[in-house]
């Protein structure tokens, strides 16, 4: 991935995209959301301008139904904190059950320096904690920590609790933040994930899990980055992941390890393409900004194609918009509403219009389309016949 800062006639585009537009700097949640729909050259262009994309949604009259809850958040701090509480003896014990690691091994470091003043009762983030020191002190603290652990200190802490990791995005630096992270099992080290949500019955929620996922793969690949500018191999950051939630319904801690394989790939990728701006400029007329009167926003936007999916609507602030878009397009609207996997089925067939007079008959399949065409048309047939003759 290019790391450095977009200059020269990017920047001026990017400038003119963004216009007087408030903009946002990039966290693990956003970095994360990139790679919920890696195909869309909208959400590219916008995010690779830093534009705060709730501000543009207000201008076009779909304002984002989008975020946590404070009443979320406060459970997620408790939840935390009950699971770091007593020098993280709790998070010592699912170490132990999921990755082997030694319960009693090496102290739990924080990087804040103010671990404990959140307790079970006190919902205060990480972020509002009094006293907190500045990022650069907290990355710094973060790469001290990790050396130690890999030159086998006998002193190294064993758990680092909120480290604070450095991310290049399309040339603007991040501070991404995990919960914590396990420095010392079998030589490597594993990014914590802690979320409030309950595993029941060996399931959770699979748009929270995948979102989860997600995050923590975002924090593998900047601890990837770190670890590599420290002279550290890279490899020494597992990509099996623990996440910590709650289970069933008694909010009792439980552990499982995930791999984040594939989600790291997506986000190198998604990150990747958003440092090369200028592919996503190429199809742009020249001129565009989105800094416009709010009646023309809406066209402005619209310039710059998007790829709406359902899992927009828990990822992306402009998720109302682009549904509202795509339901309008061509006959019947894209079938990209209708999710990935119908998209993935009728390859190669834009609208649902078209779709459903293949079904029908009424329309020929192109080259091409034979094969769509035959099974639009089966299932129609077993449609027909599940209603009695009467769809
Ligand atoms: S909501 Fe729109 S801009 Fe955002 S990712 Fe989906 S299609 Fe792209």
């Amino acid at each position: 991935m290019r790391t450095t800062g977009t200059t020269g006639a990017i920047a001026g585009r990017l400038e003119q995209l963004r216009g007087e537009l408030p903009t946002r700097n990039h966290n693990a949640r956003t970095v994360a959301a990139l790679a919920a729909n890696p195909g869309c050259a909208r959400r590219g262009v916008l995010d690779a301008a830093g534009i705060e994309k709730t501000v543009l949604a207000e201008r076009l009259g779909f304002p984002a139904r989008y975020g946590r809850s404070p009443f979320a958040i406060g459970r997620g701090n408790v939840f935390e904190a009950r699971v770091k509480a007593d020098d993280g003896r709790e998070l010592r014990r699912l170490l132990a059950e999921v990755l082997g690691a030694d319960p009693d091994d090496g102290a739990l470091l924080d990087v804040d320096g103010a671990m404990g003043s959140a307790g079970p009762t006190g919902p205060t983030t990480s972020t509002d904690r009094p006293g907190r020191p500045g990022r650069e002190e907290r990355v710094a603290r973060t790469r001290e920590a990790l050396l130690r652990a890999a030159s086998g200190d006998p002193d190294a802490c064993a758990i680092l609790d909120h480290p604070l990791l450095p991310l290049d995005v399309a040339g603007r630096r991040a501070y991404l933040e995990p919960d914590a992270m396990a420095c010392r099992v079998a030589g490597r080290l594993h990014v914590v994930e802690i979320k409030s949500f309950a595993i029941i019955d060996g399931s959770a929620d699979p748009g929270k899990l995948a979102s989860a996922t997600r995050q923590a793969a975002v924090y593998v690949h900047a601890l990837r980055g770190l670890a590599e500018e420290l002279g550290l191999d890279p490899e020494s950051v597992s990509t099996d992941i623990v996440l910590v939630c709650a289970q069933d319904f008694a909010n009792r801690p439980i552990a499982v390890v995930l791999d984040v394989r594939r989600e790291l790939a997506t986000t190198r990728r998604r990150l990747a393409r958003l440092s090369g701006v200028e592919e996503l400029f190429a199809e742009l007329p020249e001129g565009l900004t989105f800094d416009v009167a709010e009646e023309r926003v809406g066209a402005a936007v619209a310039r710059v194609p998007a790829a709406y999916l359902p899992d927009c609507l828990s990822a992306c602030e402009l998720a109302l918009f682009c549904r509202n878009e795509a339901r309008g397009c061509g006959t019947g609207g894209g079938v990209g509403t209708l999710g990935t996997s119908v998209r993935g089925a009728l390859g190669g067939i834009d609208d649902i219009g078209t779709a459903l007079a293949l079904a029908d008959g009424t329309r020929a399949p192109e080259p091409g389309q034979e094969d769509v065409a035959r099974l639009l048309r089966r299932a129609q047939a077993l449609r027909h016949e599940a209603l009695g003759g009467v769809g």
